[in-house]
């Protein structure tokens, strides 16, 4: 079994000093010293081990040194993947200026790639709502919600954005009321 699959499986069950047991040894088995792949994939578990801890801190770092990685010229890893990682933990930590620019990273990388596009949408559209701005945050969950109808992706996770939708109308109205 794949060492990387190995790792995931043991976060997965909540076995995380195994985990990390696992990330170490994946590291010492390349004879020459890892690959950008093995040294991406290490710092990535690693970002995921410790996010699982509750280490937001060090669960962004790793993920940050993996993107610098991802960036090496030599590198064949696929960016939007960490870029929507980074983003996602970024906006859990409630650090929405330093999503932000990760997040234009991630939508200049998702052009053609429509699965990475549509979460670069409802980050955006998460980051607004956070930031009061919240004509700003419809127009763009709206208009996620549509381009999520045109791919056809699942109903349940349309539902869910329905939902928030609804919540920020909500949010508008009270403020127009508070406002008049
Ligand atoms: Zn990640």
């Amino acid at each position: 079994m794949n060492l990387h699959r190995l790792t995931l499986l043991f976060i997965k069950d909540n076995q995380v000093d195994a985990a990390e047991d696992t990330s170490c040894r994946a590291i010492n088995l390349s004879l020459d010293g890892p690959t950008l792949s093995q040294l991406y994939e290490y710092h990535h578990n690693l970002g995921h081990i410790s996010h699982h801890r509750g280490d937001m801190e060090a669960a962004i770092d790793h993920h940050k040194t993996s993107l610098e990685i991802s960036r090496s010229p030599n590198s064949q890893v696929n960016q939007a993947g960490i870029l929507a990682c980074l983003v996602g933990l970024l906006l859990e930590a409630e650090k929405f200026d330093d999503a932000q620019v990760h997040l234009e990273h991630l939508k200049l990388q998702a052009v053609n790639d429509p699965g990475h596009l549509g979460i670069a949408m409802v980050a955006q559209a998460v980051i607004w709502y956070r930031q009061k701005k919240l004509e700003e945050a419809r127009s763009e969950l709206s208009r996620t919600i549509g381009f999520y109808a045109k791919i056809g992706i699942s109903p349940d996770y349309v539902g869910s954005l329905k939902e928030f939708l609804q919540e920020i109308e909500e949010e508008i109205n009270r403020r127009a009321v508070s406002d008049s």
